[in-house]
């Protein structure tokens, strides 16, 4: 059973898409530390499969500008933004007690640059986020962000900064409803957290929860009729889909058994409803297919199919032996037998028809460029959708953690979410590394690799961005 998404055309056939795609040639130099599985390499590493596939000349390429501490402080917490641009690894030993505060030291260690990555990574993101609410792309890509699992004031899971929030908090202006989907292999908590009692952010994450190991084709059981469902009932203005990779077979970390081809059918479908979309990366830890990985799901993007043989690059010797773009899963058996699975369906499609489709948002009337006077908005607390994943095959769809509330979904509590303020309007200046066609279809281009980003052609944009009185935020 399909429930939409397959409509629109897709594919080589389909509709091509403009897309965004945000990189920072520094951001491959940032090292969390020896040992560390997190490795912002495989973002060069990506970029140079794409520069070599010939694919950035289909793209608008964009450095990021780096997120300022306002745009951080927007969800984060300000004494937490303090404590990231002030820490160093020479100055932690001074600061035992922030380090505990805040959960930095060992996932999360403190290394050179931290706080330069955090505002590269969530720039990227914002800066997707804004071109989407701009109408200049259908599809904003930023590799290096997806970091789900950061909260408000502490660091988590090799996350600092939630890159994803602060995108989600800029759709919000332009958006009704924005939809965040999650397959990386763990659970999205951090977006999650932080849109918990509002019904404009729907947040579905599909990840390890118990002995669940599914394969591509158990995974897309569940995936498809219930994004499907999903997109049928909330119809959000924007989604956001974080591709973390440690979802595939063969991850150092993870443990599911998905193909590149069924990690990218999340691409593919997401993109098949024509609603604007921005993909973001996330875990990943066999570093190799997650440049793979992401390669491929940014040719899904644009539309075009890449060879699996692999172009000479700078990074070749780490795709031997085979030096292909797809690589075949493991054979480990498949734990879902098709009973449960159909159950589970079952069970969660049941629950999403339960929901309140499409809610509405009390906007007041929002005239463009002016500022409004500070307003309170009630809003009807609307249960949010979580997957937990699988408890022995079985996945549930929780409304929250008490059990009497889950069988509860729809629950009618009011609270104050939404604070308009008044911010002033400001410029924001974006760097752009804009490629003119002669020089994207030049040898030159193509042969240039990833540091080799040509400077000259790096020009500052100064875009008028109008944040004026449409600014929502969640601190108070
Ligand atoms: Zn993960």
């Amino acid at each position: 059973m399909e429930t939409g998404g397959n409509s629109l055309p897709s594919g080589p056939d389909g509709v091509k898409r403009k897309v965004c795609y945000f990189y920072d040639p520094e951001v491959g130099n940032y090292y969390y530390g020896q040992g560390h599985p997190m490795k912002p390499h495989r973002i060069r590493m990506t970029h140079a499969l794409l520069a070599h596939y010939g694919l950035l000349q289909h793209m608008q390429v964009l450095k990021p500008f780096p997120a300022r501490d306002r745009d951080l402080c927007r969800f984060h917490a300000d004494d937490y933004v303090a404590f990231l641009r002030s820490i160093t690894p020479e100055t932690q030993q001074d600061q035992l007690r922030h380090l505990k505060r805040f959960n930095v030291g060992e996932d999360c260690p403190v290394f050179d640059g931290l706080y330069s990555f955090c505002q590269t990574y969530a720039g990227g993101s914002v800066g997707g986020a804004v071109k989407l609410n701009h109408g200049l792309c259908d599809i904003a890509i930023n590799w290096s962000g997806g970091l789900h699992h950061a909260k408000k004031c502490e660091a988590s899971g090799f996350c600092y900064v939630n890159d994803i929030v602060l995108a989600i908090l800029e759709l919000l202006k332009q958006h009704e409803r924005v939809l965040y989907v999650d397959i990386d292999i763990h659970h999205g908590d951090g977006v999650e957290e932080a849109f918990y009692t509002t019904d404009r952010v729907m947040t579905v994450s599909f990840h390890k929860f118990g002995d669940y190991f599914p394969d591509d084709e158990s995974y897309h059981f569940l995936f498809k009729p219930i994004i499907g469902k999903v997109m049928e009932i909330f119809k959000p203005g924007a989604v956001i889909l974080q591709c973390g990779a440690d979802s595939l077979s063969g991850d150092r970390l993870g443990c599911f058994n998905l193909s590149i081809k069924g990690h990218a059918e999340c691409v593919k479908f997401m993109r098949s409803f024509n609603v604007p979309l921005l993909l973001l990366g996330g875990g990943g830890y066999t570093i190799r297919n997650v440049a793979r990985c992401w390669c491929y799901e940014t040719g899904v993007a644009l539309g075009m199919e890449v060879d699996d043989k692999m172009p000479q690059h700078e990074y070749y010797e780490y795709f031997g032996p085979d030096y292909t773009l797809h690589v075949a899963p493991s054979n480990m058996e498949n734990k879902n037998s098709r009973r449960l699975l159909d159950e589970i369906r079952s069970n969660l499609l049941d629950n999403l028809s339960k929901l309140q489709h499409a809610p509405s948002v009390q906007f007041q009337e929002r005239p463009p460029n002016t500022e409004l006077p500070e307003v309170c908005i009630l809003q009807l607390l609307w249960m949010k959708i979580r997957m937990m994943g699988m408890r022995d095959g079985i996945q549930v769809l929780h409304g929250c953690d008490d059990e009497r509330a889950k069988r509860e979904i729809i629950k009618t509590e009011t609270k104050d979410l939404f604070r308009y303020s008044g911010e002033s309007e400001r410029n924001c200046c974006i760097l752009e590394a804009r490629k003119t066609a002669d020089e994207t279809t030049s040898t030159k281009a193509l042969d240039a690799g990833p540091m080799q980003v040509d400077e000259s052609s790096v020009k500052i944009e100064r875009e008028n961005v109008n944040k004026t009185s449409d600014s929502v935020f969640y601190k108070s």
